[in-house]
């Protein structure tokens, strides 16, 4: 991203210690904000700072379960309390427990939809209070292609990214008269560890619905998200952003 574009911002970024959100990081770094990074794997992030190329004290990690509402909350206190200004939150922590729906535990519902969707509402809320006191910030969750589109396999995952949207399309709606901006990223089929676990025939047809015929990059999904979350978007607000290849047109 531009140097400077993000300078003297404070962004908080959930499941940054790898994958997606640790490019995410390394985009906003890039662009000159304090990011506070955010996941359960404390041992992932202890090298993130150095490996993302930030400043002292420009990566602030912190090892949380987003899930957990008290929590979430409180370090979103103690970061407007730290910093005095909360400008970026990227919901961007997600998981998958894939199976076909008529196979699917309770369980396995249940976790996804708290992982994916309540945990971007426990953030948004907390954020939202901070951000409507500035009259300015954004928001950007990370939802999905299967979320657009519904995915075989992925029941519990595609109604949590199709939440997401709508969790989106009420923020931005809800905060826009104070200034307050919140979008969401589609990514279509990325390189990351998530997609890595998926079996072979599972990549190859994924690979074959894509137009630019090949898989995305965590940096393409961090570009956009930067780009959202800077002020170069200043006019956007209340869209999904697909990054994926040309898969869903
Ligand atoms: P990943 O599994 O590599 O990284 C996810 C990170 O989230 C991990 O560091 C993990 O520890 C963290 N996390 C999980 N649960 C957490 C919790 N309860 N609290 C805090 N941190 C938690 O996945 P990724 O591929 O980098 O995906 C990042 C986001 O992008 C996810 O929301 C995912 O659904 C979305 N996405 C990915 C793809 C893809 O193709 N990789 C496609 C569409 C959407």
């Amino acid at each position: 991203m531009q140097t400077d574009s993000m300078k003297g911002k404070v962004a908080i970024v959930t499941g940054a210690a790898r994958g997606i959100g640790r490019e995410i990081v390394r985009e906003l770094v890039s662009g000159g904000a304090t990011v506070v990074a955010v996941d359960l794997l404390a041992d992932a992030m202890a090298d993130l700072a150095q490996a993302v190329g930030a400043a002292d004290g420009q990566v602030d990690c912190r090892t949380l379960d987003v899930t957990n509402s008290e929590g979430f909350t409180a370090l979103v206190e103690d970061v407007a309390a730290r910093y005095e200004h909360i400008d970026v939150l990227v919901n961007n922590a997600g998981i998958t427990r894939d199976g076909l729906l008529i196979r699917m535990e309770d369980a396995d519902w249940e976790k996804v939809i708290k992982v994916n969707l309540t945990s971007a509402f426990i953030g948004t809320r907390a954020v939202g209070k901070y951000m409507v006191r500035q009259r300015s910030g954004s928001i950007v969750n990370m939802a999905s292609y299967s979320g657009i589109e519904g995915n075989r396999g992925q029941a519990n995952y595609a109604a949590s990214k199709a939440g997401l949207i709508g969790l989106t399309k009420t923020t931005a709606k809800e905060l826009a008269g104070k200034k307050v901006r919140c979008n969401a990223v589609a990514p279509g089929f990325i390189k990351t560890d998530m997609t890595d676990a998926l079996p072979q025939q599972a990549k190859d047809i994924a690979l074959s619905l894509i137009p630019l015929k090949e898989m995305g990059l965590p940096q393409d999904i961090a570009k956009a998200v930067a780009f959202l979350a800077s002020d170069d978007s200043s006019y956007i607000t209340g869209q999904v952003l697909s990054v994926d290849g040309g898969m869903h047109m």
